[in-house]
């Protein structure tokens, strides 16, 4: 009996264990994630990205840091619509450039390879810029340079909105558009080439097929993609096809996976179209009051949040779209770029950056190698960074 109970006492340790190996596993491996639109909020919000902001957003430092997050790129992101882009996008590295300076000890700029090293060797959160938009360089090749001086390491060509010189992926698809060209012009190829010459990852979340293609054609670098997921899984148009996906690997680069439920389950949309048309004339009476429909669909997100939770995909369709990837592409190929703060809300458990360990825990149960999940969370985007900064 007495045997039986030690043995029983023995499994138990065993099992407890290996539950828990996984959290040796997360704080072992370079975490990285390579999209947060925190920066964008706090400005907006009049938030301290330094104070609890626990219920109000999915970031915060100390979260961060709690969630094992070794790196952050955070981005740098207008609309297309503001009036001085360049300049906006200035005030936001300046927003990174405060927090960094207040809390010196738990944070440090990372503009090289060597930088990030040494960060997590601190133990503080390196933390990178990505710029969001090649809008914002208004059509003036030196404010890359100006962008890189700052400390910006990567360019999303577009957001969602065209350039005079790349066509986003919302726009390509957009028959009602008329566009003065598809894809990268000659000024689009100088940028890029630009970029790959000073070190700055192309960035090709949100840009439609044919820049995707002409970028494939022209970088001379490895790629990123810094917040995207696979459209066989999800169809939404900024979703990478399959021959992209291959593409990538081919050319080394790395595609970042999104958090966003949209992105990730195909029902969503369609239960997120049901919600506006429940909310409707709400909505219109925001809109008609002079608010940005932005504005008025974050209101009505917080307003409703019971109806939010039936929107939140299960959390396993982040990892089905991993291994989607590694099956096809292998897994040096993908990574996580969560684009929390820039999504209204989140899969069910990832609720904010805390959760990461949990990514890290469902690798394991899915049978992925500690050497694996390494790649995975950060170890595949470090190997695009340092390959870009090579000359
Ligand atoms: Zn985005």
């Amino acid at each position: 009996m007495k045997k039986i109970a030690g043995f029983v006492f023995g499994m138990m340790v065993l099992i407890s264990g290996e539950s828990q190996a996984y959290k040796k596993i997360h704080e072992g491996a370079v975490v990285c994630d390579t999209h947060n639109d925190i920066i964008s909020v706090t400005i907006e919000k009049g938030y301290l990205f330094d104070s609890d902001l626990s219920g109000k957003t999915h970031s915060d430092l100390n979260r961060m840091l709690q969630g094992g997050l070794d790196v952050q790129v955070f981005a740098v992101f207008c609309d297309g619509d503001q009036q001085n882009p360049f300049e906006f996008a200035n005030r936001e590295i300046d927003s990174l450039y405060a927090w960094i300076h207040r809390n010196p000890q738990k944070m440090m700029l990372v503009a090289t390879p060597q930088q990030l090293q040494e960060a997590v060797k601190l133990h503080k959160l390196g933390s990178m810029l990505g710029v969001e938009g090649g809008h914002m360089i208004e059509d003036d090749i030196t404010r890359l340079d100006s962008l890189y001086n700052r400390g910006v390491r990567y360019m999303t060509l577009t957001h969602n909105n065209n350039t005079s010189w790349a066509t986003s992926a919302q726009n390509e698809i957009d028959t009602a558009q008329h566009l003065l060209h598809k894809g990268l012009t000659d000024f689009g190829k100088l940028v890029v080439k630009k970029m790959n010459a000073l070190g700055m990852m192309v960035d090709l979340s949100h840009v439609g097929e044919q820049t995707f293609w002409d970028v494939i054609q022209t970088t001379t670098k490895p790629v990123l993609v810094s917040h995207s997921n696979a459209y066989a899984l999800c169809p939404v148009f900024r979703n990478l096809k399959d021959n992209q996906i291959k593409a990538i690997a081919k050319n080394g680069g790395v595609i970042q996976l999104n958090f966003y439920p949209r992105f990730l389950d195909s029902t969503v949309a369609i239960k997120q179209d049901a919600f506006f048309k429940r909310h409707k004339a709400e909505q219109d009476s925001l809109v008609a009051t002079g608010k940005t429909a932005y504005f008025a669909e974050d209101f009505l997100y917080k307003k409703y949040p019971g109806e939010i939770s039936d929107m939140q995909a299960p959390f396993h369709f982040l990892l089905d779209h991993l291994d989607y990837i590694v099956k096809l592409a292998g897994v040096d190929y993908v990574g996580l770029g969560g684009d929390f703060d820039g999504i209204p809300f989140t899969p069910l458990e990832l609720n904010d950056v805390t959760k990461y360990p949990l990514i890290t825990k469902a690798l394991l149960e899915r049978g992925y190698s500690k050497k694996d999940i390494i790649k995975i969370m950060g170890g595949n985007f470090i190997r695009v960074f340092t390959a870009n900064t090579a000359n």
